[in-house]
């Protein structure tokens, strides 16, 4: 039986396709803002020629080669961390060195020259270069701010971070491959390397294995790829060790600041546990390149899941259309948008926060409006380590006693629905 054949069970009249069509023609219209622009929004992979060009004049600049530059430990020993260096890899203004410096001198910074690469050499507002590159802002605020984590209470052991029942975090180190202007750990970061030694470590691993209540531990810092692979590859074998401990958890901006950390060594040690899980930070499409696509496939087929934590940046992300584009670019290189945070008023990133109600427009323009696979949660983390709180636009309108629900649905109508009417199923 034919699908034009009436009695065919999918067989639709032509009318009725007519309508459905026009019906599609609104759901485009609806995202027409989006569709206009989408192509003209920089990724990695659109901006390889720039990026490309930028890669050969930092390679001369740090006097370093093409095999070099596949190897991370090269860009840990060249990062960017001096104005005469990076004056050649960007353009700045005598003015923007001195606050370079100045800002310098309050908080470091350190540039990979792989992310580095990834920068407008003369846009001021490149979203690369402000994650990275300090400007005097910071050093400028000076309002003090109480322990955003208050970590005086909420670190019941050595290198632990406690907010929840089940799950807890371990600071194994307090080093990334870059140090990002917005940080949300800026006070961590001080000013002094430390990778914490196992004895410390055993202590955190004792306070797990004595709470049988954990089921999940993340190892982060700083970026828990820091660590070698031999450290990492022992506290994840202590951690499988423990009958309680569920699941294991990575946190690393390297997939997208350094993806030539993740080695076939590393992708070898990491596909012996299971399961584990990383996560990561790519606030803009910009940083979606060839190399952090590779990183995600290499981590993949050794079993890693792989899922992305942006922080809502002005200037930087917190616009509809980049954000969509952004998760667009994450799921087709397979990372899974995981959250949104909100950035915080925090002592010399609070120029970074953009207005709750940008990351509620976002929200509300991804869902419905994109595959649910794309839609993240947006969080904003209460004071004094009392939670991860979800924000969101509200659907739910109303609940009435007699058990009707009103609602609305992401492209606008309200609905009215009869839910289950209490009582009517008691027994
Ligand atoms: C973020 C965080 C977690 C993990 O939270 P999820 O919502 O499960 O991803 C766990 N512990 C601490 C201390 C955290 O800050
Ligand atoms: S990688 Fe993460 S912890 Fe490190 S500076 Fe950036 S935001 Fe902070």
């Amino acid at each position: 039986m034919s699908i034009t054949d009436p009695s065919h069970p999918m067989y639709v009249p032509e009318e009725n396709r007519e309508i459905a069509r026009e019906r599609a023609k609104a759901y485009v219209e609806m995202v027409s803002d989006y569709l206009e622009i989408r192509d003209t929004i920089p990724t990695g992979f659109n901006q390889q020629e720039q990026i490309q060009m930028n890669r050969k004049r930092i390679l001369k600049v740090l006097g370093g080669n093409e095999r070099e530059w596949d190897d991370w430990n090269w860009h840990f020993k060249n990062a960017i961390r001096d104005t005469a260096i990076l004056s050649k890899i960007i353009q700045l203004t005598d003015e923007e060195l001195q606050e370079i410096e100045k800002t310098g001198t309050q908080y470091r910074w350190s540039i990979s020259p792989y992310f580095a690469s990834l920068m407008d050499p003369e846009d001021r507002d490149c979203p690369i270069r402000k994650q990275v590159v300090p400007t005097i802002l910071e050093y400028l605020d000076k309002k003090e701010i109480e322990d955003p984590y208050a970590i005086i209470y909420n670190s019941p052991a050595p290198l632990i971070t406690r907010l929840y029942a089940d799950r807890l975090i371990i600071n194994a180190t307090n080093i990334c491959s870059v140090f990002c202007r917005h940080c949300l750990r800026k006070k961590d970061i001080d000013t002094v390397d430390r990778i914490y030694p196992k004895d410390e470590m055993k202590a955190a691993l004792q306070y797990i294995k004595d709470s049988p209540e954990i089921r999940d531990v993340l190892i982060t810092g700083g970026d828990a790829l820091i660590l070698s692979d031999d450290y990492l590859d022992w506290i994840l074998s202590e951690l499988e060790k423990i009958p309680h401990i569920e699941i294991m958890r990575l946190g690393s901006r390297m997939i997208a600041t350094l993806p030539q950390r993740v080695t076939p060594e590393l992708c070898e040690m990491l596909s012996r546990h299971n399961p584990v899980y990383l996560n990561t930070q790519f606030n803009h499409p910009k940083e979606i390149t060839p190399e952090a696509q590779n990183a995600v496939d290499r981590l993949i087929r050794s079993g890693v899941l792989v899922g992305n934590q942006s922080v809502l940046l002005k200037g930087i992300n917190n616009d509809k259309n980049v954000m969509k584009k952004l998760v667009h670019e994450l799921l087709r290189i397979r990372v899974r948008p995981y959250y949104i945070f909100n950035c915080k008023k925090l002592q010399g990133i609070r120029h970074f926060r953009a207005p709750i109600a940008d990351g509620l427009n976002i929200m509300e323009n991804l869902r419905g409006y994109t595959s649910g696979l794309a839609v993240p949660t947006f969080i904003i983390t209460a004071p004094e380590g009392k939670g991860k709180t979800p924000l969101a636009p509200t659907y739910l309108l109303n609940i009435n006693r007699n058990g009707k629900v009103l609602f609305r649905t992401w492209g606008g109508y309200v609905c009215e629905y009869e839910d289950e009417i209490p009582g009517e199923n008691a027994g």
